[in-house]
């Protein structure tokens, strides 16, 4: 397959880039080590915080990163050193009498292995075996969003269909089966992404939980089942548990909630690849340690001279950062403590690697607010890890502040952000992009016919409906009590025009179940696009005003604002 293919390649291609850093990492060490030299000349003639810290930092970084790229002589031979520097650092008294010379034959042994690596060929060292995979695909066009078949199998024809065409408006591409023979045959031919089942068929009184045990013998995948009967006993209800089923719902079941069973079984849970800064002044072991991540499917970016995080967080939005102790503009530290000041990023995972391996220091790096401390070398494994947890633990914060509780889609303010973001984007790109705004029609109506609570699932199925049926890089929010707004980036007028109008044909089919009676409702649209307009608040006003002209002319409809359609 070319998905394995192609991750097979990748690998190649990353341990192809790690050999090569590990080759420029030797090929630099003959002038670190006149660097080293020098720092040591400075120190013998002025012991001060600054000569202390260069040699510190000198034997601290070649041992963390001869370490990590598999070269442990090289780190032997410094150890001595290392820890000198390090006790010279944090001014302790205990320093042995000829501390001096021990930091020279550090230097002479490192010297002496050095000499030895340049003149042999180097051998390999295998960092990546069995990386984690975190990273997702994602769903670019608009007809892969809709295309999740569907099996139903109940042998009620009337209903079923019925069910079929409510489900088909949230994007599901229904298959109705009225024999479980029938169903069993198509599903031989091509496996659906879930199967709604009734129990009780004329061919036999179990015969929907005896086809699904027949299933999970035949098939190597379980295809994620919904069990729908009138049966109401506990052991239909067990058998269905027994043979696999992920969900019983008693006839007659809300649409809504096999909606959102339905999305929520065959929607992957695999969110956007986590994006890492790695921090280090070492160009080659920040790299190093962006490969392990980037293998692990996550996005990272560089950044070797501290003073350039600042921007780098900014663009690249960060879920978590990667930091290094000692660099020669501040330490990881101080820069922790700078981000730390910075409202918007209070509550950014920092996490140290450092080959510091003292407790004290790692605990007086920790207390400016980090979340963690790795020791370099670190493995690979463990690296993926500890970085994916605290991630994800970022990306769930952000999500309950950026998401509106009732839809689960983006607040206000996130859209706002994400709407400014997408612009610069489609500016930078030079690529069109539209802005929607939507209304529910007499929303007041239903609620006072209703009620309120009848009201939120008209605006549940509505969120729905839009997340299932827009792509991925479309951005939807609830704007405010019955508003929405998406931002549709590398979209022309005429193509959003289209794609709303056919959700807003589709939403005004579902009937929604109410003990005052069954009804459906409408909503409108405005839309307005850049290049048209180019400001945040200018294309705001524009779809404000495209939404008034079609509630002003029926409403149930989708208006473009005139600018836009000119542009
Ligand atoms: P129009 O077609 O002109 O948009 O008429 P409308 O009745 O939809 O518009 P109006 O703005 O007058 O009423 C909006 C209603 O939406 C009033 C408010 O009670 C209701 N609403 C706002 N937020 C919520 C919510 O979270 N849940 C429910 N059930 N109703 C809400
Ligand atoms: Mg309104
Ligand atoms: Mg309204």
């Amino acid at each position: 397959m070319t998905v394995n293919h192609d991750k097979y390649t990748k690998l190649a291609q990353a341990k192809d880039k790690i050999a090569r850093l590990r080759q420029s990492f030797i090929e630099q060490l003959p002038n670190r080590l006149i660097e080293g030299k020098a720092a040591l000349r400075l120190l013998v003639e002025h012991q001060n915080e600054q000569t202390v810290a260069n040699i510190h930092r000198f034997f601290h970084s070649i041992k963390g990163t001869s370490r990590s790229f598999g070269f442990e002589k090289l780190s032997d031979a410094i150890l001595a050193g290392d820890d000198i520097a390090s006790r010279l650092l944090s001014h302790q008294e205990s320093l042995p009498a000829d501390w001096m010379q021990v930091l020279e034959e550090s230097l002479n042994g490192l010297a002496h292995e050095v000499a030895l690596l340049t003149s042999q060929e180097v051998t390999h060292h295998d960092a990546m075996s069995n990386l984690p995979y975190f990273g997702q695909e994602s769903n670019p066009s608009y007809e892969e969003g809709d295309h999740k078949l569907l099996y139903l199998c109940d042998d009620d024809e009337l209903s079923t269909e019925q069910l079929a065409t409510q489900l088909g408006f949230f994007g599901y591409e229904c298959r109705a089966f009225y024999r479980t023979d029938d169903l069993y045959r198509a599903i031989m031919q091509q496996e659906p992404s879930a199967i709604i089942m009734d129990i009780n068929f004329p061919e036999g009184q179990n015969a929907g939980l005896e086809l699904l045990e027949s299933l999970a013998d035949r098939l190597k995948t379980t295809i994620p089942t919904i069990f729908l009967s009138v049966r109401e006993d506990f052991s239909a209800r067990l058998r269905s548990v027994q043979v696999g089923g992920a969900a019983y719902f008693q006839k007659p079941a809300r649409v809504l909630d096999v909606v959102s069973m339905l999305d929520s079984l065959t929607t992957p849970k695999a969110p956007e690849p986590y994006r890492v800064i790695v921090v280090d002044d070492e160009p080659e072991i920040a790299s190093y340690h962006g490969i392990i991540l980037q293998q692990a499917g996550m996005v990272t970016e560089q950044v070797s001279e501290p003073e350039k995080l600042l921007a780098t967080l900014e663009h690249f939005r960060p879920d978590l950062v990667l930091m290094d102790m000692y660099m020669p503009t501040c330490t990881g530290r101080d820069l922790a403590k700078m981000i730390r000041q910075i409202p918007e990023y209070v509550s950014l995972p920092i996490v140290f690697l450092s080959s510091e391996t003292d407790r004290q220091r790692q605990f007086s790096a920790m207390s400016v607010g980090a979340e963690g401390f790795l020791t370099k070398p670190v493995v690979p494994e463990y690296l993926v890890a500890a970085v994916a947890i605290r991630a994800e633990r970022m990306r769930i914060l952000r999500m309950l502040m950026a998401k509106d509780s009732l839809t689960g889609l983006y607040n206000h303010t996130t859209t706002t952000s994400f709407m400014g973001i997408e612009l610069a984007n489609s500016m930078r790109q030079q690529q069109p992009l539209c802005f929607v705004m939507i209304d529910i029609d007499h929303f007041k109506m239903i609620n006072d016919e209703h009620g309120h609570p009848i009201g939120d699932q008209v605006l549940l199925a509505m969120s729905r409906v839009f997340q299932q049926r827009l792509r991925h890089s479309d951005i939807v929010g609830r704007y405010g009590g019955e508003e929405f707004a998406i931002v549709m980036p590398a979209t022309t007028v005429a193509q959003a025009t289209q794609v709303i109008d056919l959700l807003r044909q589709d939403f005004a089919q579902i009937i929604f179940n109410s003990p005052q009676g069954d009804f459906s409702c409408s909503f409108s649209a405005g839309i307005a696009s850049y290049p048209a307009h180019t400001t945040i608040e200018s294309l705001r006003a524009a779809a404000d005003q495209a939404l008034y002209r079609a509630k002003r002319q029926g409403r149930n409809q989708t208006i473009s604002d005139k600018q836009s359609q000119e542009g």
